[in-house]
C-alpha cells in the first residue's frame, strides 16, 4: 500500500483538462459500448409499470437492494390496482430495507392511483404526465422514457454528472446542465444506448472515490487531470 496522498483524495474542482472535442466525445462513447455492447438496466421489472416502481424506489438506493424488495412486491402487487389495494402499510413491509421507504411506499400507492384515475393504469408516454406523478422527478422521467419508450433521453445521476465533468464529456454544473451538454455533445444514434454504457461505467470503472483508469476502455479520449498518475499507481492499487 502507498502512504502517500492519491490524487483521487484530492478531488480537482476543474477535474477535467478540457472539454471533449465531438470526434473525442463520439470516440468515447464508442469505446464504451465495444467494451459492454450489451448495457441494460440492472434494476428488474417486467413492464412499463414495474419499470416505473423500480426506478422510483431506486432514489438513494442501489440497484440491488431495489431488487431484493421487488421480488416480493411485485408478487404481490403486479399493477396499479393491486399496488393501491396493497396500501402503503404493506407496500412498506416489502421495501423497509431501502432507504427512504416511507415516503416511497407514500409514492408508490399514490402514483399507482393517478395512473387508475388519469391514465387508465398505463404509464403515460410524456414527459409531463410521467412527472406530475408522486416521486417521479425529471431522471425517473427520462429513465422511464429511455427504456420503456425507446426515447432517445439521457437521466443523469451521480454516475453520469461524475462522468461528464470529470472527463470533459459534459461538463456542467448542475444536472440538468450535464444533460443537455449530453444530449447536445452525443451522436443522436448512441443517445439512447450511452445512458446504460455510462452508468455501468461510472458503477463499475469510472468510480467516484478511485476511477481504475489502468483498466478504463475509453482512457484515451478521457481528458481528465489524473488520469496518468492514476494509471501508473496501477499496481499498488490492485496489490
Ligand atoms: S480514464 Fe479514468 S477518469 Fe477517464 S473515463 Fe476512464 S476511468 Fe474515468
Amino acid at each position: 500500500m502507498t502512504t502517500t496522498a492519491r490524487p483521487t483524495s484530492r478531488p480537482s474542482p476543474r477535474p477535467a483538462r478540457r472539454a471533449m472535442t465531438r470526434v473525442e466525445v463520439r470516440a468515447f462513447i464508442e469505446q464504451l459500448a465495444a467494451a459492454n455492447p450489451e448495457a441494460r438496466s440492472e434494476l428488474n421489472f417486467v413492464d412499463d409499470f414495474t419499470l416505473l416502481v423500480s426506478v422510483v424506489l431506486s432514489a438513494q438506493a442501489t440497484d440491488a437492494s431495489v431488487n431484493r424488495a421487488t421480488v416480493g412486491l411485485f408478487a404481490d402487487a403486479p399493477d396499479p390496482a393491486a399496488m393501491v389495494a396493497l396500501g402503503e402499510e404493506k407496500v412498506g413491509a416489502h421495501i423497509r430495507s431501502i432507504g427512504l421507504w416511507r415516503t416511497k411506499a407514500r409514492n408508490v400507492v399514490a402514483l399507482s392511483q393517478q395512473l387508475l384515475d388519469r391514465f387508465g393504469g398505463k404509464v403515460p408516454h410524456d414527459r409531463a404526465a410521467l412527472e406530475s406523478l408522486p416521486g417521479v422527478g425529471r431522471k425517473t422521467a427520462n429513465v422511464v422514457m429511455n427504456i420503456a419508450f425507446g426515447d432517445s433521453t439521457m437521466a443523469v445521476d451521480t454516475h453520469i454528472f461524475r462522468i461528464g465533468n470529470r472527463t470533459g464529456l459534459a461538463p456542467g454544473t448542475t444536472p440538468r446542465a450535464v444533460e443537455e451538454q449530453l444530449v447536445k455533445r452525443i451522436p443522436a444514434e448512441m443517445l439512447r444506448p450511452a445512458h446504460h454504457w455510462l452508468i455501468l461505467h461510472g458503477r463499475y470503472v469510472c468510480k467516484a472515490r478511485r476511477p481504475e483508469c489502468w483498466r478504463c476502455p475509453a482512457f484515451e479520449p478521457c481528458q481528465y487531470r489524473l488520469k496518468e498518475d492514476i494509471r501508473h499507481e496501477a499496481p499498488a492499487a490492485k496489490a
